[in-house]
């Protein structure tokens, strides 16, 4: 029998898009991940574990090392207090800490708010754990939400609420008025929050990151979750970190438990060194990729393209409309990628229902040329489109 949750869904528009630029040889600004390799010592650290460390399966919770490390990392950037032993759980990337907090926190009928745009694990997962979602559209250019918003989606049976910050795909870093709103709303209706914070490291000064864990009411209510994929620019490590009060953990451990057991521990090993001596790296990387920000926002200005602001993430957005762009974000995303070699990701893609069809998300993660050789191409792409729209 079919299952007509998964069995109706299309493949994701990460992999269309990746698959479209492989096969046709295109510039990949689309899918999110990084040109630089990462920072060197991980990786040797990572490749030392291999050859000389234990490669047979490590605790489920996680190496004590990694899980002691996550700990003192969010310590120091986040002020966020943390027991390793009882709160803090490593996952094979954040798309399973995800999962484990879908599946073993919710009940049949239960009510998650869920924003739009979406990041596409999250509704599929929640349906699937009996969860019935309830959309609260966010839309350009400040994609923020408001009390009348909030209050909306509240309800009765409103039993989590799911987070993504900063925001991926509009890179907004959520403002501490908005979390504070946020966590009004969950201690009234005693919802926990989903934190998805996969992108905390990437964010770009004077923004910064604050946890929702952080405001008043929310310490016990709260299941954080991170990625070191993000963290340190190698995103197919898949070695992610679930945080939360013990009193909601056993539930995720079971989850967990079931899903994957475990995580490699040689990448658990590398990670825990990267967090414990990573301070410049998580000084000079927002920085770099700050610059590479602005200069693909320079060459897309020159070409008259106009770009919506934002304050952390890989990506940064093109408003259409704005830019001379008629066609819907979709058919322009084909086209770039089909007729001028150029894959991004159409924003549009991550609303289930009334989308925002406007808006082209970049990843501006690359190298200065490619970037540069990317604007010019989006323009060949807008100028093909309006001679087939004329
Ligand atoms: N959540 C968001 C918002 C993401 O952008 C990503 C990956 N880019 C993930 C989760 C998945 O992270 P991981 O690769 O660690 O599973
Ligand atoms: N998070 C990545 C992005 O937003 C994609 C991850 C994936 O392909 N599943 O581009």
């Amino acid at each position: 029998m079919a299952d007509p949750i998964f069995s109706s869904l299309p493949m994701t528009i990460f992999e269309e898009m990746s698959g479209l630029a492989r096969e046709l040889g295109a510039l990949n600004l689309g899918q999110g991940f990084p040109d630089d390799p990462g920072p060197q010592a991980v990786r040797a650290r990572a490749a030392d574990a291999v050859l000389d460390g234990d490669n047979q399966y490590p605790p489920m919770l996680g190496l004590p090392e990694l899980r002691q490390a996550v700990a003192g990392h969010y310590r120091r950037t986040q002020a966020l207090d943390l027991d390793w032993a009882s709160e803090v759980v490593v996952t094979s990337g954040a798309t399973e800490a995800l999962a484990a907090t879908f599946l073993g926190l919710i009940e049949p009928g239960d009510e998650v708010i869920v924003f739009q745009p979406v990041y596409d694990a999250y509704l599929p997962l929640i349906r699937r754990a009996g969860g019935v979602p309830k959309l609260v559209r966010l839309s350009p250019p400040h994609w923020r939400f408001d009390r009348t918003m909030l209050e909306a989606a509240f309800g009765a049976r409103t039993r989590f609420v799911v987070l993504n910050n900063p925001l991926n795909p509009a890179g907004l870093v959520a403002p501490p008025e908005d979390l504070a709103l946020l966590a009004e709303l969950c201690v009234r209706h005693d919802a926990v929050a989903v934190c998805d914070e996969v992108w905390e490291q990437v964010v770009f000064a004077p923004a910064v990151h604050r946890p929702l864990m952080a405001f008043p009411g929310m310490r016990e209510r709260t299941v954080k979750i991170g990625s070191a994929g993000k963290m340190f620019g190698l995103t197919g490590w898949k070695v992610g970190f679930l945080c939360a009060a013990p009193a909601l953990m056993p539930p995720l451990a079971r989850a967990h438990q079931f899903l994957t057991f475990t995580t490699p521990p040689n990448l658990q090993a590398a990670v825990a060194y990267g967090l414990e001596t990573g301070a410049d790296w998580f000084a000079q990387m927002p920085q770099a990729l700050a610059a590479s920000r602005e200069r693909l926002a320079a060459a897309l200005a020159r070409e008259g393209f106009k770009v919506l602001p934002g304050q952390g993430t890989y990506f940064l957005n093109l408003d259409l409309p704005a830019s001379g762009v008629e066609e819907p974000d979709r058919a322009f995303a084909l086209r770039a990628v089909r007729e001028a070699g150029v894959a991004s990701i159409p924003v549009s893609a991550l609303y289930e229902r009334d989308p925002v069809t406007t808006v082209l998300r970049l990843c501006f993660a690359k190298a200065d040329a490619v970037l540069d050789e990317a604007a010019t191409r989006l323009a060949t792409a807008r100028e093909l489109s309006r001679r087939a729209t004329a």
